[in-house]
């Protein structure tokens, strides 16, 4: 197994920070969950091409702490040949990063408001257009950007960032997320050859619903291992400090929190699994509604379990002194990146109405009223 473990969680002012450390080859105890990585807290990136989503996921939750292989999974999933051939080995190795451009300053949750253009030409296609928040943006070396090619239709193209006509306007700074390099990205009269687009013109949704699926798996993976980590320092903090003649943890309310957030930790856990597993069996497609509900739930479960560690910490919780605050904002990014909570509540919604319905065509005929007056012997 493969593992680009490219970012370590925690620097010396306990600040999260990205650093790209390299590719490690792991053996199998690491999908069975049995590997330490708490000593260096690293972060990681996937680029095991033989590891399924579950082995990934559960690495995920143990190292927990930062970006995934950003424009990898479209190329693997919906590349050609030639494409993985030329990208991914350097991507495996860590001497190209990837990012990805979806946002635009008029539209985030809505990609019907995109702006960015691509128009063919006699020898490929010429980008004009910007993107924003772009994570690994001002550091990548390519970029899987989705641009408008008609009215109704996105094409997902593979640009250099070294091309003519790249330019990042400006780093974005987001509160407590002091590591992660986000950009703004003008696209000006950018030539991407044909052999630059991913699957196909016009098949761009497709590719960013499928990138989509595993991506929010990893988000949720790393939640999950950050909420991990809030709730070791607030044990370790509980057992250590005391108030009033006892123990933090001996106070009922910091008991409480301690079981419910363990509690909270493996039901997330569990969905989270659940859900890459469906992804591995059906397709990103087969898991929508799950996707939607691991989001939500990892980026309220990590906001939560870091809020009641800042508590227990007191003042300290909210000084560089420990990550907490860092942690906390991590799970509040989260509540954005990759869809807003609200998004994903109303795709599970519209999700369930469905199902119940098809359920409810199946149960009918048995909750129909039994008829009164039966037929049959003597009638
Ligand atoms: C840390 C981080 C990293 C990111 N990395 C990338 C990246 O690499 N590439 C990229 O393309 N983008 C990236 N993004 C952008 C992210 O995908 C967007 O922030 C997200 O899609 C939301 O878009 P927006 O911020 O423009 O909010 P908007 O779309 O303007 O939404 C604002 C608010 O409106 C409400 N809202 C919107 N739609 C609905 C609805 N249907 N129902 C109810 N309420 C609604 C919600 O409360 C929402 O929070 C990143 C964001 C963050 C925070």
């Amino acid at each position: 197994m493969l593992v680009h473990v490219d970012m370590v969680g925690v620097d010396n002012h306990f600040r999260l920070n990205f650093v790209q450390v390299g590719t490690v080859e792991l053996d199998d105890s690491v999908a069975r969950g049995e590997w330490d990585f708490k000593p260096i807290l690293p972060m990681f990136r996937m680029h095991g091409l033989t590891v399924g989503i579950v082995g990934c996921g559960r690495i995920g939750s143990r190292v927990g702490r930062a970006a995934v292989g950003l424009g990898i999974n479209p190329i693997y999933e919906f590349g050609s040949d030639e494409q993985k051939e030329r990208w991914l080995p350097q991507m495996a190795r860590g001497e190209v990063l990837g990012c990805f451009g979806l946002t635009e300053p008029d539209f985030g949750s809505n990609p019907g408001g995109m702006r960015t253009k691509a128009v063919r030409t006699d020898n490929g296609w010429v980008l004009n257009g910007e993107k924003l928040w772009c994570t690994n943006g001002t550091i990548a070396d390519l970029m899987v950007v989705m641009a408008r090619t008609s009215d109704k239709r996105i094409t997902a193209f593979i640009v250099e960032t070294d091309s003519p006509g790249v330019e990042v306007v400006h780093r974005c700074h987001l509160m407590g997320l002091h590591g992660i390099e986000n950009a703004l990205i003008r696209f000006t009269d950018v030539r991407v050859p044909e052999d630059n687009v991913i699957l196909g013109p016009g098949r761009g949704f497709e590719i960013s619903q499928g990138r989509l699926g595993p991506g929010r798996v990893h988000h949720c993976m790393r939640a999950i291992g950050m909420a991990e980590l809030c709730l070791e320092l607030m044990v370790a903090r509980s057992r250590e400090r005391k108030a009033f003649g006892r123990h933090l943890y001996q106070h009922g309310p910091i008991a409480e929190w301690i079981a419910r957030s363990r509690i909270e930790i493996e039901q997330a856990r569990l969905l989270v699994l659940k859900t890459a597993a469906l992804i591995d069996n059906g397709g990103a497609q087969a898991a929508r509604k799950e996707i939607s509900m691991i989001k939500v739930i990892a980026a309220g479960l990590l906001t939560e379990v870091a809020d009641r560690a800042i508590q227990v910490f007191g003042a300290m919780g909210l000084s560089p002194d420990t990550p907490l605050a860092d942690l906390y904002t991590a799970g509040r990014a989260l509540r954005f990146a990759d869809g807003p909570d609200e998004v994903h509540l109303q795709t599970i919604a519209r999700l369930e109405a469905r199902d119940q319905q098809d359920r409810l065509m199946a149960v009918m005929r048995y909750l129909e009223p039994v008829d009164s007056e039966p037929q049959g012997r003597g009638g």
